[in-house]
This record gives C-alpha cells, structure tokens and sequence, in this order.
C-alpha cells in the first residue's frame, strides 16, 4: 500500500526516528576500554525514570517476560506462596508462569475490566499473620483491558498489616509513560520492556530491583543462571555485561532517554493522559464502552473497546489493518471479538492519534456498527484543541 501504515497495538510502539538512526551503526566492540562512559550513565539514567536512588536497574537481552523470569527467579523458592490478581491477560500470564515456576499462587478472580484489588489484598494481607505470602503480584497496567491500577495502594496495604511480602510490579506497558514511583511506592521488583513506553524494538527487559529483594538473592534457590542478578550486578558495577550485549538496542536507548527527559517525565505523563482522554472522548461519542468498568480504572496507556452485542470486533480489526493500513490491538482470550484496543503510548502526539480514531470509526462503519459518521473524531478534536495550547504552554 501507498503511504505510511498507522501503528496503534499497545506495543510495539512507534519508534522515533532519531531513535531509529541511533539503532543503524556499525557493530563495536563491547569490551572496549571506553564502554564504561557510555554505560555507566545510561545505568544511572534509567534509575531516573524508575524513580529509584537505593535500587539497581538490570537490562537484559529479552522482552518483558524475560523480566518476570528474572524477578521470580532471583527472589523467591520453589513452594513459596504469592499473591496475585487475574483481570486480563498479562496477569494472567504472569500467574501462570509462576504456577509453572513452581509457586503456589493465591489467586485473587476478579472481573476483566476491573483491576488490582486493593482492599482484597488488604484483607488476606492483614490475615496472614504467619507471613505464608512471599510477594504480591501486582500489573499496573492491564494491557488486555486497558486498566490502570493503585500500585501506592497495595503498599499501603502491605504497610498497614507489617507484612514484610516482597512488591512486584509488571509495568511493561506503564513504566516511562504514566506516574511511577519506585521508592516513595516501595516496589521491590519493577519490571518493563524496551518496546512500549521506552520507543524502542522489543528486545530490551528493562527491570530494577530494590535492596530488599537484592538481599533475597542468598537464600532464593530457584535455578537460574541467564537471569541471575549476581552475574549481572558483578559485570555492569565496572560498565560491562556477563554477555554480549544488544549494543543497537543500548545506542537507541540513550536518544530514547534523552528524548524523555528533554520533554520531561512529568510533561509525558501528562501528554499520555490528555491525549487518552481524547480518545475516551470518541469512545463517548460513539456510543460505545470501554471495557475498563470505573474511571478510577482508566488507562493512560491503553484504551479497550467494548462493541456492541451481536457484533464481532475482529471484523473491525481485520477491516482496518486491510483496507486502512491500520493496526489496532485485538481482544486476547477472555475479550476475544468483544474488544478492540487502541495503543496510545510512547512517541504519539493529537494528529497520529487522530489517523487511530478515523480509522477505527471508519472501520467500524463498514462493518456494520451503529457508529455515527465522524462523531469520535469530532469529540476528540475538540477536546484536543481546547486543551493542546495550556498543555504546549506547560512543556516549554
Ligand atoms: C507487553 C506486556 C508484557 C509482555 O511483554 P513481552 O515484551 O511481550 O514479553 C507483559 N506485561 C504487560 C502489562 C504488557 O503490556
């Protein structure tokens, strides 16, 4: 097809082009004496974003479910009981990794659409007066559903029962795009990917943890050796790595931080949320639902939605990605043909969002909905053109 294709999965997400140049270089070597001016700031960099001045960060070659590997492995034993939530399918999946990790999980069933459950946790929290629970799991945004969680939350809920359970956070599509707080939240385990809101190919676990789940290492006993923290720890304190490094992918990385802290954390997050509330906005105007059941749910990341009964959103999806050249996320497992997803993270301004909106609605049209013609496109624009100079204005 002629023109750009529109990229709108919730991940891979699109990746700017300076960070697309930084990837194109001749190889190097990745022992040489001068790698350690180049690393070592890059480590420290990335604490920045984790919002972490007491934990480590750890890049390994992997996607993001390298990075759960790595949080289980270096913390925990076999047997060992953790608590978690089900609501989509990224919780599920890490569920079930560590079901096949060999822990037992304490299940918390919720509905899709809803997310962690904060006062739940507290109550089994606050009965385990033995301390059975060795973690909490916890996904801040469920990427499947579109909802975001209280992460602060559930360490208040830790706090308030003592209890000592390490606090893992999946925050592969979050971290670097909404407000994430390592230490002042007390996560022990934070975990993400290069292909979300870092702009980069997938390829990158990008992960820290804090020196209480450092100092699990000693008595965790689940096998490990690619992922082991201490391999890593000993290599990257002089500016090197235990392997050969992905030194594209750590060259894209450097613009791509650059790039964030340019616009500044704040001023992303801020962004991400303007530019999906204008979505919410179509959403609204097109009659339809998202699958996120309550405001306090929603995601800035991430929108999920619901089409009406009797109508099959993959015929929405696959309708885009034909005729418009447009990706959307589609509904996985349990939302399978009742959701469409529209990604809206990382590199992403009002009008390539917009390419989304008209696509989808367009989409939608044609096959059949009872979508009214540029309604969601209509809303979006207006919301976005009241509100783009004050945030243009906070940026600067
Ligand atoms: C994308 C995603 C993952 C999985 O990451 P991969 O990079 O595909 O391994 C895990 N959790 C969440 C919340 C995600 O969005």
């Amino acid at each position: 097809m002629q023109g750009t294709r529109h990229l709108f999965v919730p991940g891979p997400t699109n990746v700017p082009d300076t960070v697309r140049r930084a990837l194109d270089l001749p190889m190097e070597d990745h022992r040489a004496p001068d790698l350690p001016r180049f690393t070592l700031p890059l480590f420290a960099d990335l604490k920045k974003v984790f919002k972490t001045e007491t934990g480590q960060v750890f890049l390994f070659p992997a996607s993001g479910t390298g990075a759960w590997e790595a949080a289980i492995t270096n913390t925990l034993n076999e047997g060992d009981v953790v608590l978690a939530a089900r609501f989509g399918q990224f919780s599920h999946l890490w569920i079930d990794m560590c079901q096949r990790m060999g822990l037992q999980v304490e299940v918390v069933e919720c509905e899709w659409g809803t997310g962690v459950p904060v006062e739940i946790f507290a109550e089994r929290l606050a009965a385990d007066k033995g301390h059975r629970i060795k973690a909490v799991l916890t996904t801040q945004n469920e990427t499947a559903t579109g909802v975001q969680s209280d992460i602060a939350g559930v360490r208040r809920a830790l706090d308030a029962a003592g209890h000592p359970a390490l606090l893992f956070m999946d925050g592969v599509s979050s971290i670097g795009s909404v407000d994430f707080r390592m230490d002042e939240w007390g996560v022990d385990l934070a975990v993400s990917g290069s292909q979300k809101g870092f702009m980069l190919p997938a390829g990158l676990a990008i992960m820290a943890a804090s020196q209480k789940a450092l100092a699990m290492q000693g008595q965790a006993r689940m096998r490990r050796c690619y992922f082991d923290f201490k391999d890593m720890i000993a290599t990257n304190a002089s500016g090197y790595f235990p392997y050969t490094p992905p030194m594209s992918m750590l060259r894209g990385l450097r613009v791509a931080l650059d790039r964030m802290f340019d616009e500044g954390l704040e001023n992303i997050f801020a962004r991400h949320h303007f530019l999906a509330e204008g979505v919410r906005r179509a959403v609204d105007a097109w009659g339809l639902t998202l699958c996120a059941k309550e405001p306090k749910w929603h995601s800035d990341t991430v929108t999920a939605i619901v089409v009406p009964e009797g109508h099959d959103a993959r015929r929405v999806i696959a309708r885009a990605y034909d005729r418009y050249g447009l990706s959307l996320g589609a509904g996985l497992s349990v939302v399978a043909g009742k959701v469409f997803r529209i990604g809206h993270l990382g590199d992403l301004n009002e009008l390539m969002l917009m390419s989304a909106l008209a696509g989808a609605e367009m989409s939608m049209r044609d096959v059949g909905l009872p979508v009214e013609a540029g309604s969601g496109v209509a809303a979006a624009a207006e919301y976005w053109r009241a509100g783009g100079d004050r945030l243009a204005l906070a940026a600067e």
